[in-house]
């Protein structure tokens, strides 16, 4: 033992041998490494075997078995059935892949494991720095500020939560929301995202704050319609109060950005806080080609993007950028004499991510995406981001082509939404694709998700793959129809079809 190394106490966490963890240490990083260089030779999903769930129903260790075997029973249990999101064939809900380089990243976020809250230390600056970075990235002005959250249900519950309490003309987070008597209401197209409206609830809005506005034959939000709601609901005698304009930058659904000039513009003449969910969505941006879908986002006073979805870094991470520092900080400060800031030291801290949301206590999320910005630089993400939307377009085109396909939206960005037609009857055809759907799933071929339109049940891609190449939509297809005449042919000797929920 070198003179100055300390010996472990013996309630320590610390290995006695470290040489153990060292060699496990690099086994397991090598594994991360190859499970995303080698993720395309398997299926893009392995269901769980029945003996392999009973291993998850084991009594609590009460003793330890020491690094290596918790190891092995990763390698055995966790590492097959892991979900499969970096696959090139993963395109369910809106899938981050995760990179190399963020693998790296997060084990150091690990590794030197900071607390990454209100203290004077550098994670603090790497947080606030990739704040900017993707600030200027979406073209939001300078001196807005954010913060980085778990994903974008955080980020939207953030930005909601201070326009609420900018727009309401009391003190809300001391007083609650009732405001003369109205109640706050809060706009939003037809296709927001469900993290909206679990936002409202949380935030004692109730879901019935929202007032829900039609989409167009594009999805987009109906700004005629709105207009109509806002004259009614601001008339004398209403008792509703008028409060946050929420836009879609990519609705979950189709893909579909909604018309931020014309809502900054509604939300401006009328004293509304605009808020944008731009999951995904908001990363056009970054891609010359599709700049034109983010036209006014800039003027939107709360903007929420996931960093864990189109920008693959590892879960989880997601922004939100609040334009009005003090509005922001005024919603989620709160005194506390053990978290008084004192002007130099370990409390001294450049921003007190404390007052910019929910949490205290928080992992050190910002570096991998640091890392990930240097390791490519901006340019490369819009590269990834413009790829994905053509061989979202490239699918289209394909469904398009094929008889028996049928295309069931337009395809704005990278989300395609489609079914297996070939003239079924559409009750017929909802319980053929789901059954297309859970085979697909099943035998590790792709994994698509779905969603419905007008009643419709339609198989759906959100292209945000940085892995995906043509040849995996192409096999995606032939394997749909495959299936669909499968299922079909089965309908016509048997009706055991699953039902209809
Ligand atoms: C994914 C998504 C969200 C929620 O973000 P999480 O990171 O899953 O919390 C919100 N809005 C849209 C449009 C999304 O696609």
């Amino acid at each position: 033992m070198a003179r100055n190394e300390r010996h472990t106490s013996p309630a320590s966490l610390d290995p006695v041998d470290w040489a153990t963890h060292r060699r496990v240490a690099h086994e397991a990083l090598d594994l991360a490494l190859d499970y995303q260089r080698r993720i395309a030779d398997g299926p893009a999903w392995r269901p769980m075997p029945p003996e392999i769930e009973e291993r998850f129903e084991t009594s609590l260790p009460r003793e330890g078995e020491g690094i290596e075997a918790a190891f092995r029973e990763f390698r055995e249990t966790v590492l097959p059935y892991v979900l499969g999101n970096p696959h090139p064939r993963f395109w369910g809900w809106v899938p981050g892949q995760g990179s190399p380089g963020g693998v790296i990243g997060k084990l150091l976020a690990a590794g030197v494991n900071p607390v990454a809250g209100p203290f004077n230390d550098s994670s603090a600056r790497v947080e606030a720095q990739v704040i900017q970075w993707l600030r200027e990235a979406v073209g939001m002005p300078e001196g807005t500020g954010g913060v980085l959250t778990s994903g974008g249900s955080v980020a939207n519950l953030v930005g909601l939560a201070v326009g609420r309490d900018a727009v309401a003309e009391a003190d809300v987070p001391a007083d609650g929301l009732t405001v003369e008597g109205r109640r706050l209401a809060v706009y939003a197209s037809e296709a927001v995202h469900s993290s909206v409206k679990k936002s409202l609830q949380i935030l004692g809005m109730g879901r019935g704050a929202l007032r829900s506005v039609p989409v167009d034959d594009d999805h987009r939000i109906r700004v005629d319609v709105l207009e109509e709601m806002l004259a009614e609901d601001g008339r004398d005698g209403s008792d509703r109060k008028p409060a946050i304009v929420v836009g879609s930058a990519g609705t979950v659904d189709t893909g579909a950005f909604d018309d931020f000039e014309a809502l900054a513009d509604v939300a401006e003449r009328e004293g509304l806080w605009l808020h944008v969910d731009g999951a995904f969505g908001a990363l056009a941006a970054l891609a010359p080609g599709l700049r034109h879908l983010v036209a006014g986002m800039e003027r939107a006073d709360s903007l929420a993007f996931d960093a864990h979805k189109w920008m693959s870094a590892p879960y989880d991470v997601g922004v939100v950028l609040v334009r009005d520092r003090e509005a922001h900080r005024k919603t989620f400060t709160v005194e506390a004499s053990y978290l008084d800031p004192l002007p130099r030291g370990t409390g001294a801290s450049p921003e007190s991510t404390d007052r910019l949301g929910p949490q205290l206590s928080r992992g050190f999320r910002a570096l991998s995406l640091w890392m990930s910005i240097r390791e490519h630089g901006i340019r490369r993400f819009g590269e990834v981001v413009e790829s994905c939307v053509r061989q979202a377009r490239y699918l289209a085109s394909l469904v398009r082509e094929h008889p028996e396909l049928e295309l069931a939206a337009p395809v704005p960005l990278c989300v395609v939404c489609f079914r297996y037609a070939a003239g079924l009857p559409p009750e017929e055809a909802n319980a053929v694709n789901r059954e297309i759907l859970m085979r697909l799933q099943e035998e590790g071929v792709a994994v698509p998700s779905s969603t419905v339109l007008d009643g419709r049940f339609v198989l759906r891609v959100a292209n945000t793959n940085h892995r995906s190449r043509r040849e995996d939509f192409d096999l995606l297809v032939e394997e749909t129809v495959r299936l669909g005449r499968a299922v079909v042919r089965e309908i016509g000797t048997s009706a055991s079809l699953g039902s209809e929920p």
